[in-house]
């Protein structure tokens, strides 16, 4: 139940910034006052204080208070074909929820023939009825007909204000990069962001077409018919079309150490206006490689996912990315099949087998064991990565992805000294996943979805009512 007041003391707040030893207030959906205990602006008096006494209270010593988590790339209940559909909005959410992250941000795509509006409506109607964190909706345009850019201001007004372009899959959703040019200046004009999947759709094709030739379609096949190269160059492609077309646009799961140096010059150079070209990489390209292709065929299915996992050396460039800024989020491009589905259809070969891996639970504690403990990230980069800038980026960042007077309360109590933690986390196929066993550091031990509990100590999971569709618009 949603409690009227609650006061959160002598815990730590983490901020893009830094660490805040803060008490927090929330009245019913929203936080409305963060006192500092220590450092500038302590002490001051406040009429929270007196306003508070005989709230509920929440004893937080010894745990931080992140804002709830935000996973701008995720695809939940996602059909690929006849009778292939991607972990549902229940479980999925179940599975955010359990494992910090209150807001998603999902993708509507359109079947051959319908209208962007009609996608939206349809994928709005799913999420509606089960999706329990809040949630919004990217829309893929497939193509850059007259008809379909009319779309873009009037579901901009909606709040749809994120568009999704591909450069790969020839033949159903790729652009060429003239259509992704067009595209990119309806989006600019409408004062939306575009989002695009780097990946060279015709090179892949090719290669894909050889391996079935040459009957190499085992799943450990799969990661040669994408390499590298195919990625950059699409980056490449995209960064001069960002210039051109002056559209804001974020490149999407980025998984090459070259890929993040393309981007690092880029904005170094006279073509970039701040904030022109944002990028996300995801957890499975910084935190698991290649080697799983080679490490027996079940690995391999699991791991088959676009772009492909890459080398353990890309993984500490992408890690570097993330801590210098370079790289904008962590999403988890969450898409869970079973193994058992991934066995079936990798049968017929790797291109017949369903792209996409889970982690919408697990990415903060593996992103914090192996980032945070064991890599490169502060708790600073950590909460930027994973709440500040996506919400920022998605047209989000006047309610979530901060600990902050005004925003919602969307709250996680962490214990940052916690061992053992057992993951995967919450509803799905432990089988499908890639991150698995106890050895994993840190814990999620309260969830607050605006104001609401989801997760207390000894209650683990209470299941809450449906979650909000979030209209997302860009301020200033
Ligand atoms: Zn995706």
């Amino acid at each position: 139940m949603a409690v009227n007041r609650l006061w959160i003391r002598q815990g730590t707040v983490v901020t893009g910034e830094g660490l805040l030893a803060a008490d927090v207030f929330v009245r019913d959906a929203t936080i409305t006052a963060v006192l500092r205990r220590d450092g500038p602006g302590a002490g001051a008096s406040s009429p929270e204080l007196d306003d508070f006494q005989g709230a509920e209270t929440i004893d937080a010593t010894g745990l931080w208070i992140l804002p709830g988590g935000v996973d701008a790339h995720v695809h939940f209940g996602m059909p690929v074909r006849p009778g292939v559909r991607s972990l549902g909005w229940r479980e999925s959410s179940t599975c955010a929820l359990l494992g910090g992250t209150t807001t998603v941000v999902d993708f509507a795509n359109p079947e051959r023939g319908e209208s962007l509006r009609a996608a939206v409506e349809r994928w709005r109607r799913a999420a509606q009825a089960d999706c329990l964190c809040d949630y919004g909706l990217h829309v893929t345009v497939p193509d850059a007909r007259p008809e379909r850019l009319a779309e873009l201001p009037g579901l901009v007004a909606d709040g749809c204000a994120t568009f999704k372009a591909f450069l790969a899959y020839k033949g159903r959703l790729m652009l060429a990069p003239t259509e992704l040019a067009t595209l990119a200046a309806a989006v600019r004009d409408a004062g939306g962001r575009l989002l695009v999947h780097a990946e060279d759709g015709e090179a892949i094709a090719q290669a894909e077409a050889q391996h079935i030739h040459t009957g190499r379609t085992g799943p450990e096949w799969f990661p040669a018919s994408r390499p590298p190269t195919t990625e950059v160059r699409a980056v490449e492609t995209v960064l001069e079309i960002a210039a051109r077309t002056r559209c804001p646009m974020t490149l999407v799961h980025l998984s090459v150490a070259q890929s993040v140096d393309r981007v690092r010059m880029f904005r170094q150079g006279r073509d970039a206006p701040a904030g022109l070209v944002a990028a996300e990489t995801c957890l499975h390209h910084v935190f698991r490689s290649a080697t799983l292709y080679r490490s027996g065929r079940d690995d391999a299915l699991r791991a088959i996912c676009s772009p492909p996992l890459r080398s353990p050396a890309d993984g500490v460039a992408l890690m570097a990315g993330l801590a210098d800024g370079t790289l904008d989020q962590l999403a988890s491009d969450h898409c869970e099949f079973p193994l058992a589905v991934k066995r079936h259809e990798g049968l017929h070969g790797f291109p017949m087998v369903p792209n996409g891996t889970g982690g919408v639970g697990e990415r903060l504690i593996v992103a914090y064991t192996l980032g945070v403990k064991k890599g490169g990230l502060s708790p600073a980069h950590w909460v930027r990565v994973c709440c500040e800038r996506p919400a920022e980026l998605a047209g989000l960042g006047h309610r979530k992805g901060r600990v902050e007077a005004g925003r919602d309360a969307d709250l996680v109590l962490f214990d940052p000294a916690a061992e053992g933690t057992r993951l995967p986390i919450g509803p799905g196929d432990p089988l499908a996943r890639l991150w698995s066993g106890t050895d994993w550091r840190g814990a999620v031990r309260q969830v607050l979805r605006r104001g609401v509990a989801v997760v207390r100590p000894g209650v683990r999971w209470t299941e809450p009512e449906q979650g909000e569709f979030l209209p997302r618009r860009y301020v200033g």
